[in-house]
């Protein structure tokens, strides 16, 4: 870390303090004894000693940041993936240790009340997980920022798998309280919809100026903060999350003229904005309730933040020189209406001024290139929802499209790619278009994605907007993604390079040269194997299958979706599988693959890949013919917390997807720095992994961006390219007559012909490059000194996709605060 000194923490607290603590916190806050604690009890009470040490850091931070009118970032994100915080918190405070005495100490075992803390799934899959890196980083650099989302009940499904398919269950995280969060009843804002607008009365017309919406539906926001401890406690910043409450928790005078359901109606409705996430990923939700959501949060945060800086400054003009508003996709886009509204018509301003400052707050990052993920909502309901909003947005649009029509540089349909809204068939407004035009900056996340960004959806407005589009290519916080899940791997890193990677993740540069000792690699694949037999063990105990530590373990876990090619993957294990049955005699690499991920529930294709999956294991794992050497094991439940004990076991890291199409991917950062070798095409950020690790120390394969999109132009190919390699028309042979489906033999046969038809996803096309690759992948685990000499190159070498680094950025090209 550059500039700000890293304060070491004040001598670790005594074992017997911590554990007095916490015995007196079971017994005053919870009223329990230990007679009767229960481990949940055990829980609660540690993390309330842990918290209450934090409480201090976090005034202090707070003080400082008011006394010396420093900058805030705000960060808006619908999705926080911030998984268990107990461990993150001793470790960032340096108290595991200690922690884990105190509690021996009671006859109480760490690891096993850490299993009992839920994991808050508060997002779909990496955009929420990278708010959570980022918060963490925030904290860790000492940058004064809060996190803005919603505190949902339910946050993402549990997935459970029966016969083979998904089976979506409520997630019931606050089941037993939380005992991080502070309610703040007292932070509370209105947040209206519908209703109408009434005009100036000065009969200015349409004129924009200052309005007053009279909203016929209003619902309370509640804040609830959860603190987000820095690595060595250098900074607490806050989540706010907010949860719906009614206005009127019950309409007495309906209740009392019988009508019992209907004087509930108020809260049923407020209750429901932060009942439910989406469970989509890389789609649109589309439906009203998520519009509702995206308004509630955005306007209670802006509220909130005009509030803390009026009551600080006194005045509102200030507010781009000390607040940063960063708009994590286009979730939370309508608080750019929403900020003109209140400058417009609670702050007195004139449009031109609201939009200049609008602009100078606001940043945007994009997440996706995919159409069906673009947000746009159709006019009828924008306008229904928010009469004054839909004004305001026809208002900036005029303004934008008479600065493009000025210049004369564009024809009428790059104005119309412009234009915020839509107008060919359905009215729809293009929340990517308001975001992008709202913001003085417009991120991607990886250097490919904002090459095609420049290309593809943007191209008009970056010609009309040359400076505004910027590359932030995305991390991962080094403290949660290797210090505390691979506390193996960071004491061998410690022993034999000292501590100054734990304070700046680059310095882990050092492990370099010692890919070539042979000592270390032996130590190194020592930790490894502990890793492995770890997983190995649960999945015995929770699946009740039996796999060797010493196979190679081959991992793929994240969303499942097309573009992501699952399908590659199972269509390659299937064609090994016949291999291996043809041909017994062949020196077999022994490989255990790894699928894991949620599919959103109604995503066919999707959940059938996860049926697909289950039934190759299925007859896979238990073939005799095959001897163990390929088994295929599907992780349920895919989550923060799984991730954090499959990626310290990996070593091979699945990151296939059909190039152009993963705008970063940050899951591929996480294998790396836990010393699994990539497999993976030019894609996201696997072309700058294979800069940083070097192309000997990662697979690459398969058609490039530019490949695939000329490949889709032209005509299908996909029958010959399938006909062409016979392994592929096996394996897709099999899978479509029911081999692996013998209950229901034509399960699979649409999802086959959908390869031979059009092949959007390019599963065929790269096929044969694939299993080339992988058998790449089988040469090299043979020389085993080779395996793991690029294993310690692939942790020492990407060190730069530390989540503190790309904040720094965030910090120094985008926000304007000093790091
Ligand atoms: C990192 C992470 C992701 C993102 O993974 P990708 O492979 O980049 O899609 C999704 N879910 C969880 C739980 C994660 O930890």
């Amino acid at each position: 870390m550059q500039s700000r000194s890293i304060q070491p923490l004040p001598e670790n607290p005594e074992p017997q303090r911590l554990a007095d603590e916490i015995l007196q916190a079971l017994r005053y806050r919870l009223g329990k004894d230990t007679t009767v604690a229960t481990p949940h009890d055990w829980l609660t009470a540690s993390i309330k000693v842990v918290r209450d040490r934090i409480i201090d850091h976090w005034m202090k931070g707070t003080k400082e940041t008011y006394e010396q009118q420093e900058k805030r970032v705000y960060y808006l994100s619908l999705e926080f993936l911030i998984g268990r915080l107990m461990r993150d918190a001793f470790c960032n405070l340096g108290l595991m240790e200690a922690m884990r005495e105190a509690l021996a100490s009671l006859d109480v075992d760490i690891d096993l009340i850490a299993r009992l803390e839920p994991d808050a799934a508060l997002g779909n899959g990496g955009l929420g997980r990278l708010a959570a890196c980022f918060m963490e980083s925030m904290a860790t650099l000492d940058i004064p920022a809060h996190g803005y989302g919603i505190r949902y009940v339910n946050g993402m499904f549990r997935q459970e798998i029966q016969d083979g398919w998904q089976v979506e269950l409520p997630e019931t995280w606050l089941d037993h309280g939380n005992p991080w969060e502070f309610e703040r009843r007292e932070r509370s804002f209105e947040v209206g919809f519908c209703g109408f607008v009434e005009s100036p009365s000065d009969g200015e017309g349409d004129a924009p100026g200052r309005h007053i919406w009279k909203p016929t539906e209003r619902v309370l926001a509640v804040a609830y903060d959860t603190p987000v401890v820095g690595w060595r406690a250098n900074r607490v910043n806050t989540l706010r999350l907010w949860s719906g409450m009614p206005v009127d928790p019950i309409l007495l005078d309906k209740f009392n003229a019988g009508d019992h359901i209907g004087a509930l109606a108020e809260s049923n409705k407020a209750d429901a904005l932060s009942r439910v996430l989406y469970p989509a990923d890389s789609h649109q939700a589309g439906q009203e309730l998520r519009l509702r959501q995206e308004y509630f949060f955005s306007s209670a945060s802006l509220q909130d933040i005009l509030q803390r800086h009026v009551s600080q400054y006194g005045e509102i003009a200030s507010l781009p020189d000390k607040a940063a508003i960063h708009l994590n996709d286009t979730h939370p886009a309508v608080a750019v209406p929403e900020l003109m509204r209140l400058l417009m018509d609670e702050h007195d301003m004139p449009f031109a001024l609201a939009w200049d400052m609008t602009r100078r707050t606001f940043a945007y990052t994009n997440h996706t290139l995919l159409p069906e993920a673009l947000e746009s909502w159709p006019v009828p309901l924008f306008e229904r929802l928010l009469p004054r909003h839909m004004q305001i947005v026809y208002a900036i649009n005029a303004a934008v499209l008479l600065e493009a029509r000025q210049g004369g540089h564009f024809n009428d349909q790059q104005i119309a790619n412009i234009s915020l809204i839509q107008e060919n068939g359905e009215r729809r407004l293009r929340m990517g278009n308001l975001a992008f035009v709202g913001s003085h900056s417009v991120n991607g996340v990886s250097m490919l994605h904002t090459e095609l960004m420049k290309e593809t959806v943007f191209a008009d407005l970056h010609r009309l907007y040359p400076d505004r589009i910027n590359n932030k290519t995305n991390g991962i916080t080094p403290r949660r993604w290797l210090l505390q899940c691979n506390p193996g791997l960071t004491t061998l890193a410690r022993e034999a390079i000292g501590d100054a990677f734990l304070d700046d993740i680059a310095a882990i540069r050092a492990l370099d040269p010692l890919a070539d000792d042979a000592t270390f690699r032996e130590k190194f694949a020592a930790v490894k194997r502990q890793n492995k037999e770890r997983l190995a063990r649960l999945v015995a105990e929770r699946l009740g299958i039996r796999i060797d530590p010493a196979a190679l373990f081959d991992v793929q876990i994240k969303r499942i979706h097309e573009y992501k090619r699952q399908l590659l993957n199972i269509l390659e294990a299937v064609a090994l599988y016949d291999q291996i049955r043809s041909h017994p005699e062949r020196d077999w690499v022994p490989r255990v693959k790894f699928l894991g991920g949620k599919a959103a529930p109604s995503y066919h294709n999707a959940k059938l890949i996860i049926k697909l999956a289950n039934d190759v294991a299925r007859v896979v794992n238990r073939d005799p013919a095959v001897r163990g050497l390929l088994k295929i094991v599907f992780v349920p439940n895919y989550n923060v917390s799984a991730a954090e004990i499959l990626i310290p076991a990996a070593d091979l890291s699945e990151q296939i997807s059909t190039a152009g199409m993963e705008a970063s991917g940050t899951g591929n950062m996480k294998f790396a720095l836990n010393g699994a070798l990539t497999i993976g095409t030019l894609d996201g950020a696997n072309v700058e992994i294979r800069e940083h690790v070097g192309p000997e120390n990662i697979f690459i394969f398969g058609l490039t961006a530019d490949e695939v999109a000329e490949r889709r132009k032209g005509d299908a190919q996909s029958r010959a390219t399938i006909e062409g390699s016979r392994e592929l028309s096996q394996a897709i042979a099999a899978v479509s007559s029911g081999v692996f489906s013998p209950d229901d033999p034509s399960r699979y046969r649409e999802l086959m012909n959908g390869l031979y038809q059009h092949d959007w996803f390019m599963v065929a096309a790269d096929f044969e490059a694939y299993a080339a690759a992988q058998r790449d992948v089988d040469a090299k685990w043979r020389d085993s000194a080779a395996w793991y000499a690029s294993a310690v190159r692939n942790v020492a070498r990407v060190g730069w996709f530390s989540s503190d680094r790309t904040i720094r950025e965030y910090a120094k090209d985008i926000w304007n605060v000093p790091v």
